[in-house]
């Protein structure tokens, strides 16, 4: 099988036309291969272009620069091979769920070395070590614990890592998140510790398909980064908006969209 493909770098320079057959031979053998070859029947290259597309309509519409909006491919339950496919399309932060099917992941694709790895998970304290060594960011931190245990844990040979606070914005009792009312006590708690790096906040809204729902609990995660940095804090990051809501998110000033469907179609 011929699959020619353009490879971009982060900035999404052409580099030059690869065959992506064997980048990931290359990288894995014939077992990414294999795999390669039922996913091309999926069209990642299609659907990436059509949410880059969405992100960057949603982002003129709200009268802001595109650029400020970055795309998290989110990649729990996929195969190595869909990842470094998307990869090929210039796609170079992904999202993951489960430690250990990360990690699985990481292995398998430890040649593109370029890859941004964000943890999104619910975190369970034993497996804060490796979460600290093995991504850039971690977008799930709901409570100090969990914050200090990575800052202890964040290896020194790395910068510090990359955190939003979760918060449960709808306060729904399935889901996992700090309340709006103890945000902020947790927020300046965790400022000072000095191997993370606070970034800004997270939210999986409530599921509705009523943009102006979407709306309202959107825009008060972008209230209460307002608040917190009224309070002194510096924070830049709005991580929401998944495949169902990206627009709604856009508009109310995401930074990250995390969208996993919508590129690899649906999961297992
Ligand atoms: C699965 C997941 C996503 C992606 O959701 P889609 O609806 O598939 O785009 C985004 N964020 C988190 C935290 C997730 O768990």
């Amino acid at each position: 099988m011929q699959v020619r493909r353009a490879l971009f770098s982060a900035e999404g320079q052409e580099f030059g036309d690869i065959h992506l057959g064997n980048l990931l031979l290359s990288l894995g053998g014939a077992d990414l291969f294999e795999e390669s070859v039922q996913l091309d029947m999926h069209k990642i290259d299609d659907k990436l272009a059509k949410v880059t597309e969405r992100i960057h309509q949603a982002a003129i519409l709200a009268g802001r620069d595109p650029q400020t909006v970055q795309l998290i491919a989110v990649s729990k339950t996929q195969p190595p091979a869909a990842i470094a496919e998307a990869y090929a399309w210039g796609q170079r932060r992904f999202g993951e769920n489960y430690l250990q099917e990360a990690l699985d992941k990481q292995q398998a694709l430890h040649a593109l070395d370029d890859l941004q790895w964000h943890f999104i998970g619910p975190i369970q304290s034993n497996k804060t070590r490796l979460i600290a060594a093995h991504f850039a960011w971690v977008h799930s931190v709901d409570r100090l614990r969990i914050a200090q245990r990575l800052n202890d844990q964040r290896p020194e040979g790395l910068p510090p890592l990359e955190i939003c606070i979760q918060v449960n914005i709808d306060d729904e009792d399935t889901k996992s998140g700090v309340n709006l009312a103890e945000l902020p006590a947790l927020a300046l708690a965790i400022q000072p510790l000095k191997r993370l790096r606070l970034r800004g906040l997270m939210a999986i809204p409530v599921a509705t398909s009523d943009t102006q729902q979407q709306r309202a609990s959107f825009s008060r995660l972008r209230l209460a980064v307002a608040a917190l940095n009224r309070q002194g804090l510096a924070l830049d990051t709005l991580s929401m908006g998944m495949s169902g809501d990206l627009e709604a998110a856009i508009a109310e000033g995401a930074t990250f969209v995390r969208v996993g469907t919508d590129i690899f179609g649906a999961r297992q």
